[in-house]
């Protein structure tokens, strides 16, 4: 049995970047003949034309294969933003993949492809750095009456040369006369490798020779993020052994392997609103009302359904080291989320002393003002709120940095939630809070 090229260019592409292995490994192989080039899809398959990858030979084929796991790894074609233009995110997806693979310099691409020197642009940036940057040029560029190339189909006048008036379209060397330092123009530069693009997983745009659905192999829910997962913890283990990879990849690495950061607000949604249920559900059922079917069962007490009131606190932290947006946005969430439960909302303001007291009915929209801001002794507020059974809360959310003493015990019948406004406020807190709850002011950044 011989062997076919594209699987001596996945040999030699493995042998290249073994920490690739697993997506080169999980991938399916689609021969498209006539397609000129390869490309990928956002379904793990890697698209090729048999005659392209015996014109390139091995060495080139399989540093193709390596940009396609490039821009399936950093998933190009769904970062894609929905306006997006698409062979302009495409080029930007190339440079921030080929200028790792050429500071690597043990690769060698295709001939015409696309860098960030290409267009005058530096390298390391993130793809939405290099398509903002993109956009603005081709704008420019469209403006003064540059690139001439049919717009709405750039890819051809990539190749039929009429971008920059050179026999060496949309690449470096022959890049158009007048405006060499520039660059060459986005508009005409197509992506990918002969300006014939990547795909839809390089750019989001379905191509018609791609295959319908997901591959079985690979899926955004099966097997690709275990061949993320499994590639990054390569790289970590590449880098440990032998020190380095190339460009950014180690960062990948790390923001791949990194646990998923929750954000806070689902977070104290999901907490609250589960509290609130179970507080009521424990409730429902009260034999402080008798049933109405208690004739039914004279010598048994029943149990009579109610509507119980939770009772709801929040005990913010008002010490002059609280930032005031992050209080009232912490509050507001606290304060919808108790309303549509229909449960009015206690706040206690604590510094070193118990600064007010205030019940806020249900759709209350006030916004939170700030007394006291001396020094900080949560416990002062956890006395005052349970000195009281009958007012004492069903649930509490306490909000501070955590820079405070705190009770030695759980106070009795009440779910305590600490909404903290620093990463150590989460450490230093007592093992009893029913939950903890890191507040961020931004959601989490997306990383590669
Ligand atoms: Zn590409």
């Amino acid at each position: 049995m011989t062997i076919s090229p594209i699987q001596i260019a996945r040999f030699k592409a493995i042998r290249r970047r073994p920490y690739f292995a697993p997506v080169l490994y999980a991938v399916r192989y689609v021969e498209v003949e006539g397609l000129g080039t390869v490309a990928t899809d956002n379904h793990g398959r890697i698209y090729y034309d048999p005659k392209k990858i015996e014109e390139w030979g091995p060495d080139v084929a399989s540093a193709a294969l390596i940009h396609e796991v490039g821009h399936i790894l950093r998933k190009h074609g769904k970062r894609a933003p929905k306006d997006a233009h698409h062979t302009i995110w495409n080029v930007a997806g190339d440079c921030a993949i080929n200028c790792d693979i050429a500071a690597a310099g043990d690769l060698q691409l295709p001939p015409d492809c696309c860098y960030p020197s290409t267009f005058g642009l530096e390298d390391g940036l993130l793809t939405e750095q290099y398509y903002k940057e993109l956009l603005d040029k081709a704008e420019k560029m469209r403006s003064s009456g540059g690139g001439k190339g049919d717009q709405s189909q750039p890819q051809q006048g990539s190749q039929q040369g009429q971008g920059s008036g050179s026999g060496q379209p949309g690449r470096g060397k022959g890049a158009g006369k007048a405006r060499a330092s520039e660059g060459v123009d986005p508009n005409t530069a197509g992506g990918g490798f002969d300006g014939k693009g990547c795909g839809s997983g390089a750019d989001g745009q379905p191509r018609p020779w791609e295959l319908p659905g997901t591959s079985d192999a690979v899926d955004s829910k099966g097997v690709e993020q275990p061949a993320r997962r499994a590639t990054a913890q390569k790289i970590k283990e590449h880098v440990a052994q032998r020190g380095t990879v190339p460009g950014s990849w180690s960062q990948w690495a790390d923001e791949v392997l990194a646990p998923p950061k929750v954000d806070w607000r689902k977070h104290l949604q999901r907490v609250l609103r589960g509290t609130l249920g179970v507080v009521a559900g424990m409730v429902d059922y009260s034999y402080r009302r008798v049933s109405r079917r208690q004739n039914s069962a004279p010598d048994v007490v029943l149990p009579g359904f109610v509507r119980p009131l939770v009772r709801v606190a929040v005990e913010v932290d008002v010490s002059g080291s609280m930032p005031n947006q992050w209080v009232n946005d912490a509050f507001a969430e606290v304060r919808g989320l108790a309303a549509a439960a229909g449960a009015a909302v206690r706040l206690v303001q604590v510094d070193a002393a118990v600064q007010s007291d205030e019940v806020l009915p249900p759709g209350d929209r006030r916004r939170l003002k700030m007394h006291g801001r001396g020094g900080t002794d949560m416990c002062v507020g956890f006395r005052h709120i349970f000195s009281n059974r009958r007012t004492s809360p069903d649930v509490l959310v306490v909000m501070t940095d955590g820079f405070t003493p705190w009770p030695s015990q759980k106070p009795p019948r009440c779910h305590v939630i600490g909404l903290f406004f620093t990463a150590e406020g989460v450490k230093g807190a007592p093992s009893w809070m029913t939950t903890k709850i890191l507040y961020e002011p931004k959601p989490a950044a997306e990383g590669l």
